[in-house]
């Protein structure tokens, strides 16, 4: 299968498999899956070789200055990834400022609270975004706080956190930045010449578009020594696993071979696409065309402009009382497209993703299937209640 044919519209899923327009898993390549097609033995040279070559791929999208950050892949989902950094790179003895505008960020205040290290929230509630004045207020005011954990796209409303200025106010008070990018990472640039960050931690199954199985945490190496003893979980200490990599070329307990597997066809497929600006530049693709079409039925995104992602976007549900999500999701469905519901708290509403094997001809087809779904459930406008736009607009421009 040709991977690179991206010009026009990517292979279908396989006869009745529908699109999954969720935040991964994604929709991946047959030839990320035919990957999978054969066994490797986790110490045989084959395989330490592709494990070289996946720290290898991975670390060269850091952009220059790359040279001082190593890549430590970790077994589990993403979550396993992030509580592995959290409990790495934050000392027992320090102390963390989570910027939290929706689930992942609370995850990470839970995280910490299970790991034992003491921890402040800015809570911005479903959607605002955490501003850098308001970073640089609170480290003003708590000089005990060590780390600042920011999540990059926070996939819970789809919103793009201005990851740079928050990174400015940290490092001006001295203090460190740990960077949620698991749904960003290879799709949005986060260059260490651009943004400074002691570590970011990402999946296989998000950007990169390959299955689940393992995540990484790419970190600076100054703060991998550091690391050394700080981790109260033995299976998830990345400074363990880092030095017996280093040493040895092999993960310390069972790795996922055929993720791996799958991930190194799917980096090498994110390379021939034109790298993270390339993928960034269809995933941007997909989301202004799905939304347009999605805006000319009327439905209403939650975030104004400047903040929407390219990986996922919210909707508001539309107020007509025909419109019943879970028949929507249904219909959606069948006619091959598995869309997410929201996680709004205050109202109703549904999510799309524009990452994996789609293109803009997808998304059109997308739009299309909403459309004539709409018909089918008899509702005339996709017009949110006015209490969505009140909401919405709290949100500044
Ligand atoms: C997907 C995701 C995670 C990890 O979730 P898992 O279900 O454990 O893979 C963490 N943070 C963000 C922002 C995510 O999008």
């Amino acid at each position: 299968m040709n991977m690179t044919s991206l010009d026009n519209t990517l292979p279908a899923p396989r006869l009745g498999e529908p699109y999954l327009l969720t935040p991964g898993p994604l929709t991946t390549s047959y030839a990320v899956k035919e990957a999978m097609l054969r066994d490797w033995g986790s110490w045989d040279d084959d395989f330490r070789a592709m494990t070289a070559e996946l720290r290898t791929r991975l670390l060269a999208m850091l952009g220059k200055g790359g040279d001082d950050f190593d890549c430590v892949p970790m077994q589990g989902s993403g979550t396993f990834s992030v509580e592995a950094m959290l409990c790495s790179f934050v000392p027992r003895d320090g102390k963390v400022l989570v910027l939290a505008n929706g689930a992942y960020g609370q995850r990470t205040a839970q995280t910490l609270a299970y790991l034992g290290r003491d921890h402040v929230v800015l809570d911005k509630g479903d959607y605002l975004p955490p501003r850098g004045v308001e970073v640089a207020q609170i480290l003003a005011d708590d000089p005990e706080i060590t780390h600042v954990v920011a999540i990059h796209c926070e996939t819970s409303s789809g919103i793009l956190n201005p990851v740079e200025e928050i990174s400015e106010a940290t490092y001006a008070a001295g203090r460190k930045l740990l960077v949620d990018s698991m749904s960003a990472f290879g799709a949005l640039p986060l260059e260490v010449a651009q943004v400074r960050y002691e570590a970011l931690v990402s999946s296989a199954n998000k950007c990169i578009e390959g299955v689940p199985g393992f995540g990484f945490i790419i970190a600076r190496k100054s703060e991998l020594e550091l690391a050394k003893g700080n981790s109260n979980s033995m299976s998830l200490d990345v400074h363990a696993q880092w030095a017996t990599m280093n040493k040895t070329g092999q993960w310390r307990f069972t790795p996922p071979t055929h993720v791996v597997a799958a991930f190194l066809v799917a980096l090498r497929a994110h390379e021939a696409e034109g790298g993270v600006a390339g993928r960034g530049a269809r995933y941007t693709r997909n989301r202004d065309v799905m939304v347009a079409g999605m805006r000319e039925l009327g439905f209403e995104t939650l975030l104004k402009d400047r903040w929407l992602s390219p990986i996922i976007v919210t909707f508001f549900c539309p107020a007509d009382p025909k419109f019943v999500f879970a028949d929507f999701y249904a219909l959606m469905k069948a006619k091959g497209f598995i869309i997410y519901p929201g996680k709004l708290t205050v109202v109703d509403s549904f999510r799309v993703g524009c990452i994996g094997q789609m293109d803009e001809h997808v998304m059109r087809r997308v739009t299309a299937a909403a459309k004539e779904t709409l018909e089918e459930m008899g509702v005339k406008s996709a017009t949110p209640p006015s209490r969505a736009l009140e909401e919405r607009a709290k949100l500044a421009a």
